[in-house]
C-alpha cells in the first residue's frame, strides 16, 4: 500500500519518494513509490498530473490493495528499486479539483439541509462539475435559495479538515451519507456543517473555494443533475460571460440590462418586416407577370413566356411561374441564376397538352443537366449560368417540336 502524503498535506506540491519497481499498466509505462503526493482517480476527483524524476506523470491509477500507479510518458531508464525520485505536482491543475471537491461537499450539504435533497453522485470534469441530486426538479426559487447560502458559507470561511475514525466510532460523526469503505474511514469536516467519508483532496477553509456559479439543471431518471463551478472556473465563465454581455450591449449601443428587452423588441421588428417583405414580394410577383405575359410570344395558338431571373429565392421564381399558369394556353419558361447555378422551371396552363417534364428533360439533357416534376409544372438544374440562354432556346424549340407532332 502506497503512503498518500496528500491525506496529511492536499498543499504539498513536492516531495520525495523511493521507487519501489516499475512496471507497465493500461500499455504505459508505471512506476509504484513508497510514498506518493499524486491522487489517483477516486471519489469522482480526476487524477494530478505533474513530473517523476524528469518523465511526465499523464496518469495516476489506484489498485485494489492501494497501490498507486503513476503512469509515466516514457519509461524511467537507468533507475533503479531503492533509488529516491522527486515529484511534481500540476498544482493549478490540484488546486482547481481540490476547489470543486471541497464546494461540491458544500453545495450537497446546503441542498440537504434546506430541502432534505441527497447527493447520489458527483462527477468533477475539465470545464464543469456536475452532482446529481435525488429529486426529479427543482424550483428556480430553491436553485438561488441553495446558491445564496453556499456562497455565504464561503464568506464564513469555516476551516475544513480531515481526520480518520475507526467504522467504530462512526456513530460520532454526523456523516451526510453512509461510507462506502470499511475499518479506518477519513472524514473530511466543513467546521460544524458537513461531515463527509472522502478519499479526495480539499481547500483549508471554504474561503478558498472561491465563488459558486451553478450553471444549469437537467433531469435524468427521477433525479436533478445540477451543473455548478466554483473558484478560479466561476471566475473565469464570470469573465467571459460578462465580455460577451459587453460587446452584445455595444452593437445595441446600450447597456447590459438593456440587451434582453432590445433583443425582443427586434425580434419582434424582424418578423413585422418579414410579413411585409412576404406582401410586397407578392405584388411585385403579380406586376412581374403581369409584364410577362403582355410581352409573351405568339406559338401556333400559344403563348410563350420566356424569361431569366438573377438572384431571387427559387420559391419566388417557382410562385412566379405558378402566376403564369392561370392565364390560359400559355407556357412559361423560367431560368433562374443564383451564384453562377443555373435552373430551369416549365409551367403551363391547364388547358395545354404540352408535357412540362419531358421538355424540361429534353432541354437540360444535352447540357448535362436534368430534373423532374408534374404534367404541367417541372423544374431542374445542374447547369452553367452561362449555359441558360441555350437551354432556354432548346426548351422553346422541344415545345415547337411537341405542337407539331
Ligand atoms: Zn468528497
Amino acid at each position: 500500500m502506497t503512503i498518500r502524503l496528500y491525506y496529511e498535506n492536499a498543499y504539498q506540491t513536492e516531495f520525495d519518494a523511493t521507487l519501489v519497481a516499475t512496471t507497465t499498466l493500461h500499455g504505459r509505462p508505471a512506476a509504484l513509490l513508497d510514498r506518493t503526493g499524486f491522487y489517483p482517480t477516486s471519489g469522482g476527483q480526476p487524477h494530478d498530473t505533474g513530473r517523476l524524476a524528469d518523465r511526465q506523470v499523464v496518469d495516476v491509477v489506484a489498485g485494489d490493495d492501494g497501490t498507486i500507479y503513476h503512469l509515466l510518458d516514457a519509461p524511467l531508464t537507468g533507475r533503479a528499486a531503492g533509488e529516491l525520485l522527486h515529484g511534481v505536482i500540476d498544482w493549478p491543475r490540484r488546486y482547481d479539483h481540490m476547489q470543486q471537491h471541497s464546494g461540491q461537499h458544500l453545495i450537497s450539504q446546503v441542498f440537504y439541509r434546506h430541502f432534505g435533497y441527497e447527493t447520489v453522485s458527483v462527477h468533477f470534469g475539465a470545464e464543469e462539475s456536475t452532482l446529481d441530486l435525488d429529486v426529479e426538479t427543482l424550483s428556480s426559487a430553491q436553485l438561488e435559495e441553495a446558491e445564496g447560502a453556499a456562497n455565504d458559507l464561503v464568506y464564513e470561511n469555516r476551516p475544513i479538515t480531515a481526520y480518520f475514525v475507526d467504522e467504530t466510532e462512526l456513530d460520532r460523526v454526523p456523516l451526510r451519507r453512509p461510507p462506502a469503505v470499511r475499518g479506518a474511514i477519513r472524514i473530511v469536516e466543513i467546521a460544524d456543517f458537513d461531515y463527509s467519508a472522502c478519499g479526495g483532496t480539499h481547500c483549508r477553509t471554504t474561503a478558498e473555494i472561491g465563488p459558486i456559479k451553478f450553471l444549469r439543471t437537467e433531469r435524468r431518471r427521477g433525479q436533478t443533475r445540477l451543473t455548478f463551478l466554483c473558484g478560479r472556473r466561476a471566475y473565469g465563465h464570470y469573465a467571459t460571460t460578462h465580455r460577451l454581455l459587453t460587446e452584445a450591449a455595444a452593437l445595441f449601443s446600450t447597456e447590459p440590462a438593456q440587451v434582453p428587452p432590445l433583443i425582443a423588441r427586434n425580434l419582434d421588428q424582424v418578423k413585422a418586416l418579414q410579413a411585409q417583405v412576404a406582401h410586397l414580394t407578392e405584388a411585385l410577383l403579380r406586376h412581374t407577370a403581369a409584364d410577362l405575359r403582355a410581352r409573351a410570344v405568339p406559338l401556333g395558338p400559344w403563348r410563350l413566356v420566356t424569361h431569366i431571373v438573377s438572384d431571387q429565392e427559387i420559391a419566388a421564381v417557382k410562385t412566379l411561374a405558378g402566376l403564369l399558369q392561370e392565364e390560359s394556353s400559355t407556357v412559361a419558361l423560367l431560368g433562374c441564376i443564383q451564384e453562377e447555378k443555373a435552373s430551369l422551371i416549365v409551367a403551363r396552363s391547364a388547358d395545354m397538352p404540352l408535357d412540362a417534364g419531358a421538355l424540361l428533360r429534353q432541354a437540360l439533357r444535352p447540357f448535362g443537366g436534368g430534373g423532374g416534376g408534374r404534367p404541367d409544372f417541372a423544374q431542374g438544374g445542374g447547369v452553367r449560368a452561362s449555359e441558360l440562354p441555350a437551354v432556354l432556346e432548346a426548351a422553346r424549340q422541344a415545345i415547337e417540336r411537341q405542337m407539331q407532332a
